[in-house]
């Protein structure tokens, strides 16, 4: 039998360990326990996964490939680097995966409206894209600060039918959206669905976005071995609230023979303010819903945190994560800003990938990794999506 045995996670409570629950007040604890009653009735239903499967295939453009990075690896000299292209996947990254299947789950329960905060857009973007797949009402708040900064998310928001509510309040950013998102749901939860981006919230989101997002592990898995006849000998991701990387990891957490990174980011240093590096420099604490490992003060108050993938900084992590993290089955490093930036500019250049800036944290870390480890070895990276959105912002950056 295997070391591991992580089937059967989280428990019937949302636990993963000391992890997750539903740290929320008791009148939305029978909302939560509905959604997961209603995604427990379907998810093994033929017509759930017929429907998941067909759009997985003819709209997103799944299965995405597995590519050997030759020239990256040439470059680094040591390890084989592969890439898992979430980048080709329609509307550009991983986040598609999870938002259908929300959008579905809120579209059996017969729910009116489902609402979300965006930061710079990419889950208002995937989410509004599922819900005109779907056919369901969408409603996105984002802070006003933000709406100035995404002009082409805005934008595309809107022509997909979402609406769209500026946030004013506090500093306009998207710890308001968050705020203010929540604030209409509550005004009615029985009707109104809200679909959280990543591996965190109250249970049953974490498992739930996990599993909609493991058709990327489980594509691997196969990919990689038909392939190299193997399992690869590291796969990594980037950590954010955690989802592409929960995506990969699922499939290969009770391998042995698999090495498991995830790669946070340091932002401009570790020893700064200025990093969102949870795993790494938090301790356990509670947040929207769950506890988990978090960067917080004295008083258990999120620190503000920041990255220059601003898919990355959140000051909590998914539940999951943080059961990984003290049972030492996924290792959590971290890479700056400026080694994000190398490795954004590096896949550009040598392969014609421009990833996305969160994207590039785990190519960093490939390509340190992949120097100090022999021929031979191999290296599985989830390029979660493209970069795209972030090619103006480092053109001014780096004053291309
Ligand atoms: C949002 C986003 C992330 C971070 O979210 P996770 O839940 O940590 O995966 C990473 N990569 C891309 C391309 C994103 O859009």
């Amino acid at each position: 039998m295997s070391k591991f045995d992580f089937k059967e996670m989280p428990d019937k409570d949302g636990y993963f360990g000391e992890y997750g629950g539903q740290q929320i007040p008791p009148e939305l604890i029978k909302i939560m326990n509905d959604i997961d009653d209603a995604y427990q009735e379907i998810r093994n239903t033929k017509k759930f996964q017929d429907e998941l499967d067909y759009f997985n295939k003819y709209y997103v453009g799944r299965p995405s490939p597995i590519y050997f990075a030759q020239r990256l690896t040439d470059k680094c000299g040591g390890a084989d680097i592969y890439l898992k292209r979430e980048d080709l996947n329609h509307t550009g990254a991983h986040k598609i995966n999870h938002c259908i299947g929300e959008a579905l789950l809120a579209k059996h329960m017969g729910k009116t409206k489902i609402l979300a905060e965006t930061g710079a857009g990419q889950h208002g973007v995937a989410l509004a894209t599922a819900c005109a797949l779907v056919d369901i009402e969408c409603e996105i708040h984002m802070g006003q600060v933000d709406i100035e900064k995404e002009h082409p998310n805005v934008t595309r928001m809107k022509i997909l039918g979402a609406k769209l509510v500026p946030v004013t309040r506090g500093t306009a950013t998207l710890k308001d959206a968050v705020d203010s998102a929540f604030e209409e749901y509550l005004k009615d939860p029985v009707n109104f669905f809200y679909a959280i981006g990543s591996v965190v919230g109250p249970h049953p989101f974490p498992m739930m976005v996990r599993d909609f997002q493991s058709i990327v592990g489980r594509e691997a898995k196969e990919q990689f071995n038909e392939i190299c006849g193997k399992n690869p000998d590291y796969i990594m991701a980037c950590v954010g609230g955690g989802s592409n990387a929960m995506g990969l990891f699922t499939a290969f957490l009770d391998d042995e023979d698999v090495n498991i990174v995830g790669v946070e980011p340091a932002g401009k240093g570790l020893d700064t303010m200025d990093h969102a590096a949870t795993l790494t420099k938090g301790s356990p604490g509670v947040i929207h819903g769950k506890k988990c490992y978090l960067l917080q003060d004295d008083n258990g108050e999120p620190l503000p945190v920041y990255s220059i993938a601003s898919g990355l900084d959140y000051p909590g992590v998914g539940p999951q994560h943080s059961y990984l993290k003290d049972l030492e089955r996924v290792e959590y490093v971290s890479a700056t800003d400026q080694e994000c930036l190398e490795a954004f500019m590096t896949l550009s250049q040598i392969e014609g990938i421009i990833p996305a800036l969160e994207s590039a944290h785990a190519v960093a870390h490939a390509m340190k990794l992949a120097k100090t480890l022999g021929k031979g070895k191999n290296i599985l990276v989830n390029l979660s999506g493209r970069g795209d959105k972030d090619i103006d912002f480092v053109a001014e950056k780096l004053k291309l």
